[in-house]
């Protein structure tokens, strides 16, 4: 005798559980890319605090770096390269000789080497030609493989370069030693169904070599592109705790791993338990506030005012919650508001041991409706102003600080900022 069927998962009866390759290698970008994020900064300790923690819940390769960026950025990559986590432990670089020579140095298991590949970048960016370019990327991959290091080889903004040149470039890399390749949407101009479309026709004409994909958040696509990606053989996406990253993001961590474990059933291997315990960490480091609305990791995700809602979720959690709060290392909340219903105050009351009569529900219910619908509107928007006052603020170096570093180094401001 089965049990009751009460949810259909078409995901799963879709098949697309089934697509996807056996073993997903997560290639954490929160201490890279995700640093980039404007104004956010680690230090090497604080960088080795979240890598252990992504390393402990089964993150298989993180990009700790770019050494060449400044010396704490090199002490802070060379001090998780050599704490013996279980991840494998990447450096990135530009296809430079020197940003190559401080990965090696700073004891990286891996290297990524990177370059852009649009015609668009290299004429505005790199002033090079697609010649200079191939003849870089097979120059350094070669450095770097003959120094005994993993190489993984990057272009960026590869979904807007001539398709042609893609494949010719990768495979001069593979070639150089390259065995895994990123193909990265640099600016979020992918689909999900472009992105099938294209990995399809890497898979066609790429020499053999592991496929990863970078996808950033421009038009909110990045997870949906990234599990596209995997759904046709790609093995390693690239994810961001918080989706943390330059503009609007990386694919987010919590949120792709999320989907592949409840929407296609699939087994990660990562312990989702310590979700909030790392988005927690990566919030207070980043100083990047998770927005109250981000799935998985944001503060309404598991919270619940309507009355509807809240009898729903009182009486079977799975009503409206698609996947339960400790799974992930939360709790539930039951908000009191406007919208409010007499089975969140019944609740309430019965957890803490008060005996209600119906009446006395419907009246404490109207009362809370009441308070919350007269409530002055001056506190929030004291907050909101007081928030977009510390963005502009708090990001980086104030301009009345980077003028003075100017007037340090023997320049002198305009006359408008004297
Ligand atoms: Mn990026």
């Amino acid at each position: 005798m089965g049990e009751e069927r009460l949810v259909w998962n078409y995901n799963i009866e879709a098949g697309l559980g089934k697509q996807l390759p056996p073993k997903i290698l997560f290639w954490d970008e929160t201490m890279r890319d995700g640093e980039q994020t404007p104004g956010v900064y680690f230090s090497p300790e604080e960088k080795l605090r979240i890598a252990t923690v992504l390393s402990e819940m089964g993150v298989d390769i993180m990009d700790v770096g770019i050494p060449v960026v400044s010396k704490e950025e090199y002490r802070g990559v060379k001090l998780v390269a050599n704490a013996g986590l279980d991840a494998s432990i990447l450096a990135a670089c530009r296809a430079v000789r020197r940003d190559v020579e401080a990965c090696i140095e700073c004891d990286a298991d891996e290297v990524s080497i990177f370059i852009a590949c649009s015609d668009l970048h290299l004429k505005y960016k790199l002033n090079m030609t697609r010649e200079q370019v191939l003849e870089a990327a097979v120059r350094e991959c070669e450095y770097a493989k003959a120094h005994g290091v993993g190489v993984t080889f990057v272009t960026e903004d590869t979904f807007r370069a001539d398709f042609d040149y893609v494949v010719t470039l990768y495979n001069a890399a593979i070639d150089a030693g390259a065995t895994r390749v990123v193909l990265s949407d640099t600016v979020g101009y992918t689909s999900p169904t472009m992105m099938r479309w294209f990995i399809e026709r890497v898979k066609k004409r790429f020499k053999p070599a592991q496929l990863s994909v970078h996808c950033h958040n421009d038009f909110g696509l990045a997870v949906a592109n990234s599990l596209a990606a995997l759904e046709v053989g790609v093995e390693v996406p690239h994810t961001c705790v918080n989706g943390l990253g330059e503009r609007s993001g990386n694919a987010s961590f919590e949120e792709l791993v999320m989907a592949l474990e409840v929407l296609y059933g699939y087994k990660t291997g990562i312990d989702v338990s310590r979700i909030a315990e790392v988005s927690k960490l990566v919030e207070q480091l980043s100083g990047i506030p998770i927005a109250v609305n981000k799935a998985v990791v944001g503060y309404n995700s598991f919270s619940h005012e309507s009355g509807i809602h809240a009898d729903g979720v009182i009486k079977m959690t799975s009503t409206y919650e698609p996947m339960q709060p400790e799974r992930v290392g939360r709790e539930r909340r039951f908000i009191f508001g406007k919208h409010t219903g007499s089975a969140a105050v019944e609740d309430r009351l019965t957890r803490h041991r008060v005996h209600a009569t119906p009446d006395q529900v419907r009246q404490i219910v109207a009362m809370i409706k009441d308070l919350a619908e007269s409530r002055s509107k001056d506190e929030q928007e004291a907050f909101i102003h007081m928030y977009r006052e510390r963005e502009e603020k708090r990001r980086g170096v104030s301009d009345a600080e980077f003028w003075d570093i100017v007037r340090r180094a023997g320049l002198t401001p305009p006359p408008e900022l004297r």
